[in-house]
């Protein structure tokens, strides 16, 4: 099955694989967190996992316009953090130097007009990191509108879907959404390789549902107040990531729910075109919370979405009708 992966995917694929080891090996240790402009934490890893991705692509060929969430902006001011940024790079880039890493960061901080492009978000759910729960590596190619091809790192979500997420697994799985075919789970480190069913079983209760840990990302009371209006016994996994998009692609949870805090705040195309891709090909539904599909085509954001329902195709019309009625 791998090797039917059209060779960007395999690149792209490659690419998630090193940026998680170098996560991996940042969270062995103390992980400091530098506060962004946009007061959300960033830590050594985000940077150089998304040096490491970025070379992963230029040296398959792969690369073409990426719109990264990070930049070097910052480590080109603070020597030590770049040396930093450096060493934890070399855990998968063995001979890069400073000037190749911060020019790798700086080569995935490309903000065309439009599509086509690349987008990274080298550690999603960097909370989630920092207390050591699950994250994302989360690496998608957009044409158009949409997401067309997607892999997601989730170095420590357990293979087995029966185990919650917040059972951290030394395991961890890799997910990907080739251009065709069927999605893909692997191990991160085993070689195991299974393709995801296409949702085809009718929904059993309880009806089980992720959403954001942090309360400031998504309006915890009114995912419940929905889910309670649905009438229909439920069960809430809270999970910090795109990891939440991974769940569902597999039948570990029935839906995902983001109700903006903040309505003004537009959802950024790293946030969300992997995963996208990756529950969309499972047969999920995913849309807005008023039933418009996502539109990637433009990097600078979801402009025209408002919150995230990414659910089994039976839950998606009972839920947008009871997000209509205001519940
Ligand atoms: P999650 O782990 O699903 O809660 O989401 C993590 C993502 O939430 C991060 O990548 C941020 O880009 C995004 N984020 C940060 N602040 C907010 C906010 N106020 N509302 C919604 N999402 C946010
Ligand atoms: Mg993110």
């Amino acid at each position: 099955m791998i090797d039917a992966l059209e060779p960007t995917t395999a690149a792209a694929l490659a690419a998630v694989r090193a940026a998680c080891r170098v996560c991996r090996a940042v969270a062995s240790g103390a992980i400091e967190a530098v506060i962004k402009a946009d007061d959300s934490p960033v830590t050594i890893a985000d940077f150089a996992a998304q040096a490491v991705v970025l070379h992963e692509l230029q040296r398959a060929g792969a690369l073409t316009q990426l719109v990264g969430e990070e930049s070097a902006t910052e480590l080109r001011r603070d020597g030590r953090l770049a040396q930093a940024v450096l060493a934890a790079a070399r855990v998968a880039w063995t001979d890069a130097t400073v000037d190749d890493v911060l020019d790798a960061i700086d080569a995935g901080a490309q903000r065309p007009a439009a599509a086509p492009y690349w987008t990274l978000d080298p550690i999603d759910g960097t909370k989630g990191f920092l207390r050591r729960g699950q994250y994302a590596v989360c690496l998608a190619e957009v044409e158009g509108t949409t997401a067309v091809r997607g892999v997601m790192g989730c170095p420590n979500l357990a293979p087995d879907p029966s185990i919650p997420p917040d059972v951290v697994d030394a395991g961890g799985t890799l997910f990907v959404a080739d251009r065709e075919g069927p999605a893909l789970q692997l191990g991160l480190d085993d070689g195991s390789m299974l393709a995801l069913p296409t949702v085809a079983a009718a929904l059993s209760e309880p009806v089980l549902v992720t959403h954001s840990v942090e309360s400031g990302h998504t309006r915890v009371e009114g995912v419940a107040r929905v889910l309670a209006s649905l009438g229909r016994a439920h069960r809430t996994m809270p999970c910090d990531s795109q990891a939440k998009y991974a769940m569902v692609a597999r039948g570990q949870a029935h839906a995902y729910l983001r109700i903006p805090t903040n309505p003004e705040r537009v959802e950024m195309v790293w946030d969300h075109a992997a995963g996208v891709a990756l529950a969309t090909r499972t047969g999920m539904c995913v849309t807005d919370l008023r039933g418009r599909p996502f539109d990637f085509h433009s990097p600078a954001g979801l402009r025209d979405n408002f919150g995230i329902l990414c659910v089994h195709p039976e839950l998606h019309a009972p839920l947008l009708a009871a997000l209509a009625a205001g519940a």
